[in-house]
């Protein structure tokens, strides 16, 4: 597994962490340490909750604050291809992140791409030999709405080729917690979104593994399945290192996954 979880520049503990760049590519993931959890996402008005841990994460990547990247996040399924000019999208306030976007692309090593969750899978990809990274907010919608494979189609035009793609799924919401609702089942089985095995049935009750089916996704979009990693810890057991929604409703943080290339490329 060729990436670095990183929590404020240090590895993530009980995640295999290589060297930065090992890949070509630094990817990393934002984590409590059991007391507190860093917040990377933004207030009730929209302003960054903690732009010093911004700053942090930013630093931790070799990057000022002002090249992180951030998106709208609508649980939609458009993933947009992004450059220099977008250096600093979303930094300080939701209203300037990349609109409409539940996925950014770039060849650009001088940005690092961030997406914010609050137990919704974030997936960082890349092909480093194209020189091409990605990140997708893969909530259950906007897996319905296909965000992984226009993510990776959207690698592809920008130079990168799918039988070369990584990927890592981040923490997120587990089949041991995501208790989900018939709506929801019929939603996305009948988009061809969700198998029937990515549903448990426990005492009466559904639960679903969405990471179970983000990763069929990115093999049907073309990803090899030995080049997907992820860590598959539960963000609503995890307590003291993940914020979740689930558990925390409307005051819940947000953790961050970014993805980098190599700079100077
Ligand atoms: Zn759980």
């Amino acid at each position: 597994m060729e990436m670095q979880w990183l929590q404020h520049g240090e590895p993530l503990p009980g995640l295999e962490a290589r060297g930065p760049y090992a890949d070509g590519v630094a990817v990393f993931v934002t984590t409590g340490d059991g007391r507190r959890k860093p917040e990377l996402g933004y207030d009730a008005d929209g302003r960054a909750a903690s732009p010093r841990e911004r700053e942090l994460l930013a630093a931790a990547l070799g990057l000022d604050g002002s090249r992180l990247v951030f998106m709208e996040q609508v649980h939609g399924g458009m993933a947009t291809a992004v450059d220099e000019s977008a250096a600093g999208a979303g930094v300080e306030s939701r209203a300037t992140a990349v609109r409409g976007a539940d996925a950014l692309v770039t060849a650009c090593g001088e940005l690092a791409l961030v997406g914010l969750s609050a137990d919704c899978p974030l997936v960082a990809l890349w092909d480093s030999d194209g020189a091409v990274c990605a990140v997708a907010h893969a909530g259950w919608r906007s897996t319905t709405a296909g965000i992984v494979r226009q993510t990776v189609e959207a690698m592809v035009r920008l130079g990168a080729r799918a039988e070369r793609i990584r990927a890592a799924l981040s923490p997120a919401i587990g089949p041991c917690c995501y208790e989900v609702q018939s709506d929801l089942v019929e939603a996305m089985t009948s988009a061809g979104a969700a198998r029937e095995e990515d549903f448990l049935r426990r005492e009466g009750r559904v639960y679903l593994d969405l990471g179970a089916a983000v990763k069929k996704q990115l093999i049907d979009s073309g990803v090899e399945r030995e080049r997907i990693s992820g860590a598959f810890a539960c963000t609503m057991c995890g307590v003291g290192q993940f914020h979740s929604y689930r558990r925390d409703g409307a005051r819940a943080g947000r953790q961050a996954m970014g993805v980098r290339l190599r700079a100077g490329r």
